[in-house]
């Protein structure tokens, strides 16, 4: 994805394409929505044409628990934008819906003392236009 600003203002937006466009697009509801094989069942994240674990193109898009746990993270301290306070929380999160099925994405409501690996965590959408980013929060 090429990342872009818009109106100077806002975090960078990924370039949405015919692939990506659900993921991006689908969040408004708060729910997560991901790529599925509908030949085997393996999720799919990045989105693509094709299912890596049986090469089917029989391909669908399900709403699921958007819960993980982070499996890796740094605190970001360089101003990449304008958009987003510093410092801000960077995060491979790995999602519970597929063992080793993760997002890259930010822990935000977080501060950095309380972040770790294996942090349980849901995801929250930040709208931006047509766009739904999605950030994780701390579970409770
Ligand atoms: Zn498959």
């Amino acid at each position: 994805l090429t990342p872009k600003v818009i109106d100077g203002g806002t975090r960078p937006l990924p370039t949405l394409t015919a692939e990506n466009r659900p993921f991006w697009t689908n969040g408004h509801d708060d729910q997560l929505h991901l790529q599925r094989c509908s030949s085997c069942g393996y999720y799919l994240h990045p989105p693509g044409p094709i299912c890596r674990r049986c090469s089917s193109r029989a391909l669908h898009w399900e709403d699921v628990v958007g819960t993980g746990r982070v499996a890796a993270w740094t605190e970001n301290h360089y101003p990449w934008t304008a958009a987003i306070p510093l410092p801000y929380l960077i995060a491979i999160v790995e999602l519970d819906v597929q063992a080793g099925l993760s997002l890259l994405s930010q822990v935000v409501d977080c501060d950095v003392s309380q972040i770790h690996i294996g942090l349980p965590v849901r995801v929250a959408f930040d709208d931006i236009g047509e766009v739904s980013i999605p950030l994780f929060r701390p579970i409770a």
